[in-house]
């Protein structure tokens, strides 16, 4: 079984390859954890956005970093007579399986996140076990949102707004450098990213929880986002993503003034997932950022992020959650780091096909690309 890969997306997904790599990220948070003092935990969590990237790892960071019941909601693909599933739904069943042997809570809910159904789920299948969650991690990237109010459908856009952008992508499994242009959104496009990845749906879920008492009444809730380099303002910060997430922003805002939960946006590292890899620009910025980060020993992945985010944010050792002057919980903080900035800016000013291997880590993006879905992990026979 080979990855099947068209435009930059990877098709199918290896079940073996998914299971060893959530076992992977399984060990580091339990051997992570193991090691420090923690005086306060997370008790029972809610994921939604929970099968794959930043969401996984926060349910298993809560798992078996802290021994949390985790509750988890996500939208995967089943396997069919033909076709593989989607990773998530390897991971999912990787998950249940490792919580399982350990005795840990865990209640997977695949069902649209958007809905209200999967909001009922929840509420009902914590009231059925007597849990109130103490931490809510939003951490959703879907292109389509249908609106449960009005069943109309949203469709979100990675495109700038203020001028037509022109940058250069790389292509991981080749090694190719093209240039790209992409052209501004029109205001619909950018309404509709901001109804699909803003925080609409992350308010409705606190609302509703809040609404049927299982919220915690000391509960944290997380949602994440990115700011990343100046390189990349124009297609990301400035433009209709970045309009979603200042709209996350004001959503934190809006559901600290109503409700009784402590609502933050947490900014991100830059990783390879399956959503970001489809970002223009990201596979050449996060390569370069790769080897400048590995080099300087502080590149993170998901699961390293999500363990320092616990660890040194939400349960650090200070009583209050250290934040930005905007309320943010930054965890980017070493990829923001002023020399790694610089180093990478120079390297993305000078960056040809002839020398991305020297200045560019493209083997150590391209594993993380194919990890991601269950390829090029060792042990594996795909033949
Ligand atoms: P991802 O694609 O790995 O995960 C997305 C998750 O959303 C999956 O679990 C998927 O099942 C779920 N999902 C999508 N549509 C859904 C629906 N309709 N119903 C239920 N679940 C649904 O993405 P990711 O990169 O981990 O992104 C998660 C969050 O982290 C996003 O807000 C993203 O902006 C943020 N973030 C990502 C990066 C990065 O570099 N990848 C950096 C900083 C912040």
């Amino acid at each position: 079984m080979k990855p099947m890969i068209r435009g930059g997306v990877c098709l199918n997904a290896h079940p073996e390859g998914c299971a060893k790599e959530t076992e992977r990220q399984i060990a580091i948070a339990a051997q992570r954890t193991k090691s420090r003092e923690t005086k306060t935990a997370p008790r029972a969590v809610l994921v939604v956005g929970a099968s794959t990237g930043y969401g996984l790892a926060s349910r298993i960071v809560s798992a078996f970093g802290y021994g949390a019941a985790v509750f988890g909601v996500s939208l995967e693909r089943p396997p069919r007579h033909t076709r593989s599933a989607s990773p998530g739904w390897y991971n999912n069943a990787a998950f249940d399986a490792a919580a399982a042997r350990q005795e840990l809570v865990s209640v997977a809910i695949d069902a649209d996140a958007f809905s209200d159904a999967a909001k009922q789920a929840v509420a009902d299948a914590a009231k059925e076990r007597g849990i109130v969650f103490d931490l809510v991690v939003y951490s959703v990237a879907a292109g389509v949102r249908v609106d449960p109010v009005t069943g109309e459908t949203y469709t979100s856009a990675l495109k700038p707004i203020a001028a037509p952008f022109c940058g250069s992508t790389l292509d991981a499994m080749t090694g190719t450098i093209t240039p790209l242009t992409a052209q501004c959104a029109t205001e619909q496009e950018i309404a509709h990213t901001v109804k699909v990845m803003g925080g609409e749906d992350w308010q409705r879920w606190l609302t509703f929880l809040s609404r049927q008492g299982v919220l915690a009444p000391d509960c944290v809730s997380a949602a994440y986002s990115y700011i990343g380099p100046p390189v990349s303002y124009p297609i990301y910060r400035d433009g209709t993503i970045g309009k979603a997430k200042a709209h996350l922003e004001q959503t934190a805002a809006a559901l600290n003034a109503a409700l009784d939960v402590r609502a933050f946006v947490c900014v991100n590292k830059g990783v390879v997932t399956r959503s970001s890899a489809v970002i223009p620009v990201t596979p050449l910025y996060l390569s370069i950022l790769f080897k400048v980060m590995k080099a300087a020993g502080t590149h993170e992945g998901c699961i390293e992020q999500i363990d320092r985010l616990f660890a040194e944010r939400l349960y650090g050792a200070a009583h209050t959650i250290p934040v930005d002057t905007h309320n943010r919980i930054r965890i980017d903080d070493r990829e923001m780091a002023s020399g790694v900035q610089e180093e990478v800016a120079s390297r993305l000013a000078r960056v040809t096909e002839e020398n991305v291997a020297r200045l560019a880590d493209v083997q150590g993006y391209r594993h993380d690309f194919l990890a991601v879905h269950g390829f090029d992990i060792a042990g594996v026979n795909y033949e």
